[in-house]
C-alpha cells in the first residue's frame, strides 16, 4: 500500500516537474506523505572522499538526515515509509558555485535581456534541482528580483535549488562581461569610488558574494584596473562578504589573489598556472573553480551530437534548442570560428591546471557557468563538468566530492555537501555506480531536497 502510494506520488511529481519546466506553475502541491523515510539497501557516496558504503540505509525525517548506517543496524521507526533500492547509488545533490539566471529565453533558445522574469528564473531553479543541482551561486547578472526571490524561497513558497546570489556584479563601462543585459542586472563603473558605492549598496542587500570581472576578452575590450578591482576587495571585506572574480588570464589571478580576493571563479586559461600563483592561493586560503564545461560549451555538440538524442539533454535544452543545434548552419558556424579552435586550447589548458591545482592541494570547488548561454544547459552542464575533470585526471571520487563537500565549503554551507547525520537530505539515487564510470551520474532515479522527493527523470 505505501509501495503505491510512492509509485503514485513519483508520477504525480514527474508531472509538476514537467509543468515547471515549461513555465510558471512551479507551486508543487505537497502529498501526504509520511513524516520520516527509509532508504535501505543502498550504496552510499557521501561525499567526504571516503571509501563507498554498501547496503546501506538512510532515515530521512522531515528535511533532515537523522541517522545512517549499515541496513541491518538501523531500525525502522514507527510511522515511516520503508524504500528498498537495492543496488542503487545515492550521492549527495550537486552544489553549482558558478551558474547564472534569467539570461536565456528557453522557449526560444537564445540570450535575451529580457529573461529575467520571475517565471523564467524560477523555472531554472526546478530545472536544475531535477537533475540533482540541490544548491547553486547565481554569480553575478542578477536583477534586483534575485532578492525577493531568495527571501521567498527561504520562507518556504518557492522550490528549486536552493539560490544564492552575488547580486548584479560589478564590470567597466565597456568591458566584460560582454553580454545584454538589463541596465538593472550588472554594475558597470568608472572609478573605484563608484565600485566602493555599488559593493556597499549590495551588502544592505545581504548578498552571498561580490562578483567582477577581470579580463580584456583576449584584447578586445578594456579590462578592470588593479586600482577598481582591490577597492572593490577592500569594501567587500570591510563588509563581510567575498569576492569571486571573473578571471582569464595568469597574471590577473596573481594579482588579485595576492590583492587578497577570495574566489577565482573560472580557470587560467592563458597559459599554464605557476608555482608563485599555487603558493599565493594556499598561503591565502583562495578557492578555484575551473568551470571546464563552460569553456568546452561552444563546441561540445559539434563534438558529441549523439548527447542531442538523449532524453537527459534534450529534456533539458527544449525542442527549440535542440533543433538549433541540429541545424547543419550552426555546426558549419561553430567549424568556421576561428575562435573554436582557441576555446579548444582554452578547455586543454584548464583541465591541465585544475589537475595541477588538485594535486597542490589548492582548495578547489565546483562550477560550471551554466545559465550564462543557451548551449550552457542548466543541469546538464553540472554532470558534464564531472566528466570533464575526470577526463582531466582526476578519480570519479574527486570529481563528486569536488561537486559536493568542497563546494558546499566553498559557499561556507554547514547543512548540505554530505550524507551524514544532521545533514539537510539533499540527495541523488542513482541507477548505476559513478565510480566505475562519472556519466552515471547522469542515470537519475530520484532526486531528494531538504528532504523531499522533487523529481524524478525516470517518469517523464
Ligand atoms: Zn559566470
Amino acid at each position: 500500500m505505501k509501495q503505491a502510494l510512492r509509485y503514485l506520488t513519483i508520477a504525480v511529481l514527474g508531472c509538476v516537474s514537467s509543468a515547471a519546466l515549461a513555465g510558471p506553475k512551479y507551486h508543487i502541491t505537497t502529498h501526504p506523505l509520511p513524516d520520516t523515510t527509509v532508504i535501505r539497501g543502498v550504496r552510499v557516496i557521501d561525499g567526504t572522499g571516503a571509501p563507498p558504503k554498501d547496503d546501506m540505509a538512510i532515515v530521512i525525517h522531515k528535511k533532515k538526515i537523522v541517522a545512517i548506517g549499515p541496513n541491518l543496524e538501523i531500525a525502522t521507526p514507527k510511522h515511516s515509509e520503508v524504500l528498498n533500492w537495492q543496488g542503487k547509488t545515492v550521492i549527495p545533490g550537486l552544489i553549482d558555485d558558478h551558474a547564472h539566471l534569467g539570461l536565456v529565453l528557453h522557449e526560444k533558445g537564445e540570450s535575451s535581456a529580457d529573461a529575467y522574469t520571475e517565471a523564467n528564473v524560477v523555472g531554472e531553479l526546478y530545472r536544475f534541482q531535477r537533475y540533482g543541482v540541490t544548491t547553486i551561486n547565481s554569480l553575478g547578472m542578477n536583477r534586483d528580483l534575485v532578492y525577493d526571490l531568495r527571501k521567498r524561497q527561504k520562507q518556504g513558497n518557492i522550490g528549486g535549488s536552493t539560490l544564492l546570489t552575488a547580486g548584479r556584479g560589478i564590470g567597466i563601462e565597456g568591458g566584460a562581461p560582454p553580454l545584454a543585459a538589463q541596465p538593472d542586472a550588472i554594475y558597470r563603473v568608472t572609478t573605484a569610488q563608484e565600485a566602493r558605492e555599488d559593493v556597499r549598496i549590495m551588502a544592505k542587500q545581504k548578498v552571498d558574494f561580490i562578483k567582477v570581472w577581470v579580463d580584456s576578452l583576449r584584447g578586445s575590450k578594456p579590462s578592470m584596473s588593479p586600482e577598481i578591482y582591490r577597492a572593490v576587495i577592500d569594501e567587500a571585506h570591510k563588509n563581510h562578504l567575498r569576492v569571486a572574480a571573473h578571471v582569464y588570464y595568469l597574471a590577473d589571478a596573481k594579482d588579485l589573489v595576492n590583492s587578497g580576493v577570495d574566489i577565482l571563479a573560472h580557470s587560467v586559461r592563458d597559459t599554464a598556472v605557476d608555482q608563485p600563483l599555487i603558493d599565493a592561493m594556499k598561503a591565502h586560503g583562495t578557492w578555484y573553480i575551473a568551470t571546464l564545461a563552460a569553456d568546452e560549451s561552444s563546441f561540445t555538440y559539434l563534438d558529441h551530437p549523439e548527447l542531442l538524442e538523449s532524453s537527459f539533454v534534450s529534456l533539458a535544452a527544449g525542442p527549440v534548442l535542440v533543433s538549433k543545434l541540429k541545424d547543419p548552419a550552426y555546426k558549419a558556424k561553430v567549424q568556421a570560428d576561428p575562435a573554436t579552435a582557441v576555446k579548444r586550447q582554452d578547455l586543454k589548458m584548464a583541465q591541465e591546471n585544475l589537475r595541477r591545482m588538485v594535486e597542490s592541494g589548492v582548495k578547489v570547488g565546483f562550477g560550471t557557468d551554466a545559465g550564462a548561454f543557451p548551449v550552457r544547459i542548466p543541469g546538464v552542464m553540472e554532470h558534464r563538468e564531472l566528466q570533464l575533470m575526470v577526463q582531466a585526471g582526476l578519480t570519479p571520487m574527486q570529481a563528486i566530492t569536488l561537486a559536493t563537500s568542497k563546494a558546499a565549503e566553498l559557499l561556507q554551507l554547514r547543512d548540505t555537501g554530505t550524507i551524514a547525520a544532521g545533514k539537510n537530505a539533499n540527495l541523488i539515487v542513482l541507477d548505476a555506480d559513478p565510480l566505475s564510470q562519472i556519466d552515471n551520474t547522469e542515470k537519475i532515479t530520484g532526486v531528494w531536497h531538504n528532504g523531499q522527493l522533487v523529481g524524478d527523470l525516470a517518469t517523464e
